[in-house]
């Protein structure tokens, strides 16, 4: 196994910049989320590991691009921020693709991101596995049923007993699909894809500074080993695109697990048409929250 190591003065470059009105706006946020931040670049911080490769298949070595250091993400002309007239972030569970494409997007959002446990690939003719998203359009959608651990095994219920005759747009291969079980880890694949694409809406690239969200993945063991965690690098750009005090926000991600781990489902109070019971088991997030409380020591300090 290797390891990507940066130096310490590359990776202080990468967060702060050497643009003085960029210093100066850093210098500018409170002295713990600095603290916090300059983890990426001590020598001995544990918060924020290196990237760690572990075959020729890893996303950074198959996939050559440049970094996006912060300086380049402020200044990157295609960037897309959230305008207070477009500032949500619309999550639609769907069951019907065509139903749900044929919906117009609200005219309050930033982005629409369908997701559905129908696999989306029925056959070889279609493309996409995963998902697809327009990132500049801020739609996309993705399929979280190949993340069940059960998908690749010769029990799943969920494939293509016969392949049907019509034309790529006929979605009606999707009727009736088995939809399966929603398992922690499940939850936890999800997150991260979810994460990382709207990431990606906000015009953050791949990172290659440190072990992060938003680095790439090729394949379903490397995007496991990937952290649901910004580095401190990517967390300071989607401060910058959305605008957020860091303490609150992990306040509020330690609330987000703790809050409905005793119980069986989340449940939609109003029965509004689109709305859905999931069942949110968090075993598989236990070690982030464990990370997310020495963040906040860190910040608090
Ligand atoms: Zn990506
Ligand atoms: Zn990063």
């Amino acid at each position: 196994m290797e390891t990507v190591r940066h130096s310490e003065h590359t990776l202080k470059t990468a967060l702060i910049s050497e643009n003085p009105r960029l210093v100066s706006q850093y210098e500018k946020l409170d002295a713990g989320e600095r603290r916090l931040l300059n983890e990426a670049f001590k020598p001995d911080h544990d918060l924020f590991g290196p990237i760690t490769l572990h075959s020729q298949s890893d996303w950074i070595i198959s996939h050559p691009e440049a970094p996006q250091d912060f300086e380049q993400f402020f200044s990157d002309p295609y960037r897309k921020a959230p305008s207070p007239d477009k500032r949500s972030i619309y999550i639609q569970c769907i069951g019907h693709i065509l139903k749900f494409l044929k919906k117009k997007k609200p005219e309050d959002a930033f982005c629409i991101v369908g997701i559905t446990m129908i696999d989306l690939y029925p056959r070889d003719s279609w493309n996409f596995v995963f998902g697809q998203a327009s990132l500049t359009d801020g739609v996309g959608i993705f399929s979280f049923a190949r993340y069940g651990s059960d998908f690749y095994s010769s029990r799943y219920e969920g494939r293509v007993s016969k392949l049907q005759k019509g034309s790529s747009s006929d979605y009606a291969v999707f009727d009736n699909y088995y939809t399966p079980q929603v398992t922690s880890v499940l939850l936890l694949r999800s997150c991260k894809t979810l994460t990382h694409e709207i990431g990606h809406i906000f015009g953050l690239r791949h990172c290659q500074w440190l072990a992060c969200l938003m680095q790439g993945s090729n394949h379903l063991e490397e995007a496991d080993r990937r952290p649901l965690n910004l580095c401190p690098i990517c967390l300071r750009k989607l401060q910058c695109a959305i605008g957020f005090n860091i303490r609150e926000r992990y306040k509020a991600l330690v609330r987000w697990i703790e809050d409905e781990s005793d119980s069986p489902g989340v449940s939609t109070k109003r029965g509004r048409e689109g709305t859905v019971d999931l069942p949110k088991p968090v075993d598989a997030f236990k070690e982030w929250k464990e990370w997310i409380i020495k963040c906040l020591a860190v910040v608090q300090k």
